[in-house]
């Protein structure tokens, strides 16, 4: 690679190989500098017309300096984005085997939906009476979630996961000050395999967190439950399919218990996929569930795009969801964007978001839902169910399974005892995946199991795809039992960058750039 002052540098990765490279590229694999090195800084990529004197007003303000952008002819600087998007591994370029976090394809036919214009170039700040359609398609949205979850009304505006847990337990908090009993009931109940949003949105508005210890199965065990509630208990907050990957079998009896004690029954609906047209969570007494649309219903999270969280409630909570929302009148339909007028009975907590959600990802949620149908919902949760189980099933001879070779939902969960003795840690494997091409399954997560290694294939992998990557890891596997350490501690090899110190990324972190020094100093 050269840089701005024509000096090769020397990736570690193209010169531990024995055939160097003078660019430090590897063929289609290019070392891409920061723009800043590449980019002149006397120059510009575009033509604009000379401005007009104007008599300056700035007086000492005025910039003395450079503004110090670097300019790049146009095919530069598409060349630079460009390649560094192809730096990022996708669901486009394979097999995502990320766990909790659900990478689906997003099938071509949402992203066109979406640029429809009507939807895409519209603003919110526009009349109403201008996008009727787009009205029509968030309540559309709704009656699907509703339908789907069997729960009494939904808030469409939280704009992820996280974002939507706050909004069910702000309603909940509404529900419990409304009957007087917000200094009474501080409690909140999560199980240790939480997702760590789970505590955190319960800290963040003033609950006291306290843990609920995991069965040996992996479930939350109903006599704990029991153990802990009492009147001072608002919610419990519980995830199902847990983060285990295990269905929480005793859930209707522990949400009995929950609201014979007078609190609510807040569910993390992030791995909703796995029993979406199977399972209405309202029929199991949830009160409170966002819905990650990023994760179930296919829009692209795990390209780095927006989230959109929308949280179903039950008849209890419904009159404290927040503004803005779409009604049905006899005029047709309506955003209520005040609560003092969100009309008879309701009590909206206030307000999440400035506009209204996430329209893009409404539109795509909606998009893959109505190109499914409901039949076509149901055999995705089953498929995603069916893939996962292969591959437990086809790995449970060579890797260990926590709470034993039972039936998973849809993520399969390892933990580390079969890599004892090897010198080989979860993150030595999740590396050497890496050099295989595949992008590592969630590690260390959730933290109840042992160096957990979790794995979620999606409904959307085909036999083939999968066989290739349970070979891949029967590979690996075999090879770390054999001894083969060094393909493992060393890895990754062939990406761009070997393995980063990431203690010290996150210690001490560098985040401003400086310039190369300059080229004679360099050449001494
Ligand atoms: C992803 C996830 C969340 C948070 O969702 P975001 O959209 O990332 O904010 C919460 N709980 C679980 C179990 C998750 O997997």
């Amino acid at each position: 690679m050269l840089n701005n002052q024509g000096r090769p540098t020397t990736p570690a990765a193209a010169n531990s190989n024995t055939h160097r490279t003078f660019t430090g590229n590897k063929a289609l694999m290019v070392e891409e500098p920061l723009s800043f090195e590449t980019g002149r800084y006397d120059l510009t990529g575009v033509d604009l017309p000379a401005p007009k004197k104007v008599k300056s007003r700035l007086g000492k303000m005025k910039r003395k300096s450079e503004i110090g952008i670097p300019a790049l002819s146009e095919p530069e600087t598409m060349r630079h984005f460009v390649r560094l998007s192809q730096k990022n591994f996708g669901i486009d370029t394979g097999l995502f085997s990320l766990g909790s976090c659900t990478m689906k394809h997003n099938p071509r036919l949402n992203e066109r939906m979406a640029r429809l214009p009507g939807f895409a170039d519209i603003h919110p700040l526009q009349p109403v009476s201008t996008v009727k359609g787009a009205l029509e398609l968030i309540d559309m949205l709704a009656h699907w979630l509703k339908t789907l979850t069997g729960m009494g009304a939904v808030a469409m505006s939280p704009k992820a996961g996280a974002h939507g847990e706050l909004c069910g337990m702000m309603a909940i908090k509404a529900a419990i000050a409304a009957r007087g009993e917000g200094e009474t009931r501080k409690i909140v109940l999560v199980p240790e395999s939480a997702h760590g949003t789970n505590p955190a949105t319960a800290a963040l508005i003033g609950f006291i967190v306290k843990p609920v210890p995991a069965d040996v199965d992996g479930t939350v065990h109903m006599d704990e439950v029991k153990k802990l509630m009492g009147p001072d208990v608002a919610a419990i907050m519980l995830t199902n399919p847990n983060t285990c990957g295990i269905f929480e079998k005793d859930i209707i009896a522990i949400a009995k218990v929950v609201h014979e004690a007078g609190a609510y029954f807040y569910c993390d609906g992030a791995n909703y996929n796995a029993i979406a047209g199977k399972v209405r969570p309202g029929d199991l007494g949830v009160d409170a569930m966002h819905i990650n649309l990023h994760k179930t219903f296919s829009t692209p999270h795990g390209g780095g795009g927006p989230g959109s969280g929308p949280v179903v409630l039950s008849e209890r909570l419904a009159p404290y969801a927040p503004v803005p929302f779409v009604r049905l009148t006899a005029k047709g339909l309506e955003l209520v964007e005040d609560a003092a007028k969100a009309g008879k009975g309701m009590k909206p907590f206030g307000r999440m978001t400035a506009f209204h959600g996430q329209m893009g990802m409404f539109v795509r949620a909606l998009a893959y839902m109505l190109s499914h149908g409901a039949d076509g919902i149901r055999q995705a949760s089953e498929d995603a169910v069916l893939n996962a189980n292969y591959i437990r099933a086809s790995l449970a001879d060579v890797m260990s399974l926590p709470f034993g070779n039972q039936p998973c939902m849809h993520e399969a969960l390892f933990d580390d005892a079969w890599l004892k003795d090897t010198g080989i840690t979860t993150l030595d494997y999740a590396k050497a995946m890496i050099d295989e091409g595949y992008h590592p399954m969630t590690m260390y997560f959730p933290l109840v199991v042992h160096g957990a290694m979790l794995v979620e294939p999606t409904e959307s992998e085909s036999k083939a795809s999968l066989d290739l990557f349970i070979a891949t890891l029967r590979d690996l596997a075999i090879s770390a039992k054999k001894g083969e350490t060094e393909r493992f501690t060393g890895a990754p090899y062939h990406a761009p960058r070997r393995r980063l110190d990431e203690t010290r990324a996150a210690r001490s972190p560098i985040l401003k750039w400086s310039p190369p020094a300059p080229i004679a100093e360099a050449a001494e």
